[in-house]
Parts: structure tokens; sequence; C-alpha cells
């Protein structure tokens, strides 16, 4: 691929772990700015550098340990692409597939074998956002954090927008954004677009050591919700846990309720012990809470877990990816996986086109709407299993 016309550096004068000081003397310049270094947005910076200059901002100065740590095998496609495939080589599980018990007592193996793109992957989802940070860097993106969005004008020549660095301002002027701010779409809120909510559902989840290493994940439909338990490559927060599951026979593991905020018990969501006898009665993960090592579990913060979308998610001089622009429910297990390739999707545009085509918000939105649509198919038809 050739680089388009009008390629420049980045003017920006930011460092790369620690920010630049000098935030009010300094006027930072870039072609693309990408607000949020998750998965997605250091997916968009790593396709779009090698023909752009690129500036990616997080408000976290390390990325957070946080829920969702199941990819997709259809990833492994893009990391290969981008030649990031060695990353899940270490500190990563391979996932073989699913024993679901979704709709019925009896279970079902759902197995990788038959995907042609072969399998999954439990991520240890705080070592892989922090790999792809480090390549961004090395790739020759400009990178700073702690900083966060804080509003935007626009102007003939593209966006100057304002970020925050504790408390400091600073300004940076850029060609496009990129929305990757995950479902608070902070940039395109800020732009008075509205997003709208499919329901309301919420997360608990739970992590702790079992005793037992069982290298595929459960899936439970229940009357109040639905559960999974999938393994995880170690237990986040390790620092704080009594036990680790590394060099020993066990297994941490993550247990996860979702459920709609009118059926949650606040016990569920307040106490381990609450949260794991419910678990227990739940088809298929009995054995598995009978399994694990007193002491080690770590009820965590509730977190959204709703189907939710962006009425639009692009206009002039901006794009969001990923769950700015959409988030899946859990049970889809295909938040990491769109999240890049929505990030690939818009970078395959913007290389080919430009950064001003004309036609390309209206192909990008385009594309979004059809992802939503078998979205919702797909919704649908899993939820009539279960009635
Ligand atoms: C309970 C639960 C379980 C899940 N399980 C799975 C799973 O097994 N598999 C799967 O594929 N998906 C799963 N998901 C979904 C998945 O986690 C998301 O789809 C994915 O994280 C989206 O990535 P993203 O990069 O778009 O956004 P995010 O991961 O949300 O990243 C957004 C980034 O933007 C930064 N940011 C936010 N605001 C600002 C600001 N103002 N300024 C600067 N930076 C900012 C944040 O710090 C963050 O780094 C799950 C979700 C939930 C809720």
């Amino acid at each position: 691929m050739t680089k388009p016309t009008g390629y420049r550096s980045a003017k920006l004068t930011v460092g790369c772990k620690e920010p630049n000081k000098d935030h009010d003397s300094v006027i930072n310049t870039t072609q693309i700015l990408v607000l949020g270094a998750g998965i997605g947005g250091c997916i968009a910076a790593l396709a779009l550098a090698p023909f752009y200059s690129v500036v990616l901002v997080d408000l976290h100065s390390v990325p957070k340990d946080r829920v969702g740590e199941c990819l997709a095998p259809a990833a492994g496609r893009i990391l290969h692409k981008l030649r990031l495939s060695q990353l899940l080589h270490q500190g990563h599980l391979v996932s073989h597939g699913l024993l679901s018990y979704w709709g019925s007592e009896t279970p079902k193996v759902v197995d990788q074998l038959v995907n042609p793109d072969g399998h999954g992957w439990h991520l240890d989802r705080q070592l892989f956002e922090q790999q792809l940070r480090d390549v961004a860097q090395m790739r020759g993106v400009s990178c700073f954090w702690p900083a966060a969005f804080i509003q935007s004008k626009q102007q003939a020549e593209g966006w100057c927008v304002e970020l925050q660095h504790e408390s400091q301002r600073t300004e940076v002027h850029c060609q496009l954004v990129i929305d990757a701010t995950g479902r608070h779409s902070r940039f395109a809120r800020s732009l008075a677009i509205s997003r709208h909510n499919l329901d309301q559902q919420l997360s608990v989840w739970l992590t702790a050591e079992v005793k037992v290493r069982k290298h595929i994940s459960v899936l439970s439909s229940a009357a109040m919700g639905w559960w999974y338990s999938a393994p995880l490559p170690k237990l986040p927060f390790a620092a704080k846990n009594m036990s680790q599951s590394d060099g020993s026979e066990g297994q941490a593991r993550l247990f996860a309720l979702q459920i709609q905020p009118g059926q949650l018990d606040k016990s569920l969501s307040q106490s381990s012990h609450c949260f794991l006898k419910a678990a227990a009665e739940a088809p298929g993960l009995g054995t598995l809470v009978q399994q694990i090592v007193p002491g080690t579990e770590q009820l965590h913060e509730l977190v959204a877990a709703n189907s939710s979308k962006l009425s639009v998610g692009c206009g002039t001089g901006w794009f969001a990816i990923g769950d700015a622009a959409m988030s899946f429910d859990p049970l889809s297990s295909q938040g990491i996986f769109n999240a890049m390739a929505t990030a690939m999707q818009l970078a395959d545009l913007l290389i080919e086109h430009g950064l001003h085509h004309h036609s390309t918000v209206a192909l990008y939105q385009a594309q979004l709407d059809s992802i939503w649509q078998h979205y919702l198919q797909h919704r649908k038809h899993f939820y009539a299993l279960v009635g």
C-alpha cells in the first residue's frame, strides 16, 4: 500500500509513557487523534500509523484490569495482518470452546475445532492492552497518557481538541478524530450525538482461584439472567489476592452474572458468599464453585453490559469505533473483535481514500449499520432459545 498524498510526520512533542510537561507552550499538531487506547484505539492507531501521523491518548497511564477476556478466533486474522500474532504466544490462554447450558440442563459442547479460524483465546486483558500500547509506541504512534478528552472545536482544517493531564490543559490540532473511548462515547456525546440503549443489562463479576484446571468456558441460562465462567491466565489485581494459580495445580477463573437491574438482588453484587451461592445453583457451575480456593474470591464493581449504539457513528472529521460506536451483550463474545474489526474497516477506508473523501462517512456508517443489524438478529435468535 502506498502513502496517501498529504502524509507528514506528527509535530506533536508529547513523550511516550511520560506526557509532555510543557503543554501550555506547545501547539500539538497531528493528522489523526485517537481518543482511547483500549483495544479498538490501539488497533486503529497501529493500522494507520504507517500512513498518517497519529496521536493516541488515554485516561490511564496503565491499562485497567477489567472484565472481558474471550477473544474470538477471527481476531487472529487482524492480528496477523498487523504483524501482532506473536503477542498472543505468551501470557494468554488458548480457548478451545464452550460448554453451553443455554436453555437446557443438558450440556452442549461448542467446539472451536469446527471454526475455520481455529481456536480463540482467553486474554490477560491488562497485559494485552499494554502489549498493544507498547507496539504502538515502537511503531511510531505518539502516545499521551494519562490525559482525558475534555472538549473540541471544529475548525476549517479539522479540530482543536482540549485534553486534561492532571491539572494542566493542552490543545491538539488534528484533521480527524477517532472516538475509541468505549461505551461512554466521550467525543461523540460532546457533539450532542445521542446513544440508544436496547436494555439496561448489568454484569456482576467475581474472580477466584479454583483447584481444578478446565480450559473450557461454561455458559448457563437462569431465571434471573445468565451466567458464564471462563479460565483466566491470571487473577486480576493479583497483589490483593492471597493465592495465585501460576505454578500450582489450580486455575484463575472468572464467574459473571448478567442481569437486568429489576432482577438484581443487591446482595449478589455486595457479597461473594451470596453471589457464589446463586452461581452454584446454575447448571454447570456447581462443581467449579465447590472447587474455589477459600480466600481467593474477589467480587468486583458492577459494570454495564447492555446493548447500545450511537444514533450516528461518524460525521465530518470524526468516526467512532468499537464500543464507542456500539456495544454488544457479552453473550456474543464479540465486543473485542468488533472493536478490532471496526478499527480495521475505518483504517482501510482512510488509507484507500485519504482523510477527507466525501463518501467515507456514508460508507463507514453503512458498515456500522450492517454490523448492528447482524448483531440484532443473532441476539434475537439466542434469547428466543431461552424464552
Ligand atoms: C461483563 C462483560 C464481559 C465481556 N466479555 C467479553 C468477552 O469475553 N469477549 C469480548 O470480545 N468482549 C467482551 N466484552 C466487551 C468488550 O470488553 C468491549 O467490547 C471492548 O472492551 C471494547 O473495546 P474498545 O477499545 O472499543 O473500548 P474500551 O475497552 O472501553 O476502551 C476505551 C478506552 O478509552 C479510554 N477513555 C475513556 N474515556 C476517555 C477520555 N475521556 N479520554 C481519554 N481516554 C478515555 C479508556 O480508559 C479505555 O482505555 C465484555 C463486556 C462486558 C461488560
